[in-house]
């Protein structure tokens, strides 16, 4: 069976993955499984950069220890909001400062925020992933889902901006969602989805 080594050691997304790959022909392994140690720098610009750059130090690495027939699988993602720009962007995780404070994030979100009415607050999370294969050329799959942010903190539900991202569609926020109603929908869910027609079509026999 092929190898397909994720870049990450963030277990939710390991473990969403694996869900959505389990019925192909692929061992999945996480960096841990692989006994890998690095932390690659989140330095570039687009969530496309960060992906590429994630998966190249991967797969490069492991062809340097003499590893053979495998794929590397990353994943960068964040929230753009309209009125700002597009931030926080690539820097979601750390907008407040410390790497992956939520609440921090999200009350400074609200902070830059405070000035924008109700129909100026359109916002979309973003999810690009990067997939090497065995002759290093990189795919790209990005999945985006949109919604509005709300004007206060009230739930605690989910992760990073879930409590302030509302999905109209659900008439609550991302926060407020189950894992399984917010996968169905979610940029990553989306990306994911392509991803697995992607491997299907063109890696499993
Ligand atoms: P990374 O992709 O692990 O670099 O994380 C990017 C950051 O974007 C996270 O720390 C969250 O703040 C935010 N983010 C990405 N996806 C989601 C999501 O599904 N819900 C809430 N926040 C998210």
């Amino acid at each position: 069976m092929k190898k397909l080594v994720l870049a990450s050691n963030n277990l939710k997304k390991i473990k969403e993955i694996k869900e959505i790959l389990s019925g192909l022909e692929f061992e999945v392994y996480s960096l841990n499984d692989m006994g890998i140690d690095i932390e690659v720098v989140e330095d570039g610009t687009t969530f496309e950069e960060n992906a590429r750059k994630k998966a190249i130090e991967i797969y490069d690495y492991l062809k340097e220890k003499g590893e053979n027939d495998f794929l590397v699988l990353s994943d960068d993602s964040g929230l753009e909001v309209d009125c700002l720009n597009g931030a926080p962007g690539v820097y979601s995780a750390r907008y407040a400062g410390e790497h992956g404070n939520d609440y921090e994030n999200n009350i400074k979100l609200l902070k830059e925020m405070k000035n924008a009415d109700s129909k100026d607050r359109s916002a979309r999370f973003v999810c690009v992933i990067a997939l090497v294969n065995e002759n290093r050329n990189v795919e790209l799959i990005r999945g985006e889902v949109e919604g509005v942010i709300i004007e206060e903190l009230k739930t605690k539900g989910g992760f990073g901006y879930d409590p302030l991202f509302y999905y109209p569609q659900f008439n609550k926020t991302f926060g407020e969602a189950t894992s399984e109603e917010k996968n169905s929908v979610s940029h990553r869910g989306k990306a994911l989805e392509k991803l697995k027609s992607i491997l299907e079509i063109h890696y499993c026999k």
